[in-house]
């Protein structure tokens, strides 16, 4: 009992999935790359979408379970998300 960092870990699905598809939508859309950029497309995206967590063992491959659960819908709604979230970032750098 105690803490939150033991044999398991809790994983928002959504963030990973949106996490494997930023880096090739970012190259496509010629948008900028750095870190300030990157997280902020992240939480743009994800703040659109309510919270979709999951508990996984501690160790268990957090892309893969995020790519098992995601239906082709969900897929298709992030993608869109992330294709606004980095307009509105190129458009309005932070950095
Ligand atoms: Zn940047």
């Amino acid at each position: 009992m105690g803490g939150y960092n033991g044999e398991y870990v809790l994983v928002n699905v959504t963030e990973q999935f949106a996490r494997i598809l930023l880096p090739d939508m970012i190259a496509n859309a010629g948008g900028c790359t750095c870190e300030k950029c990157k997280l902020d497309v992240l939480a743009l995206t994800l703040n659109c979408f309510g919270g979709s967590y999951v508990t996984l063992k501690s160790g268990e491959d957090a892309e893969e379970a995020a790519k098992m659960r995601i239906t082709d819908s969900e897929h298709i709604e992030i993608m869109q998300a992330l294709a606004r979230s980095i307009d509105f970032v190129r458009s309005s750098p932070r950095h």
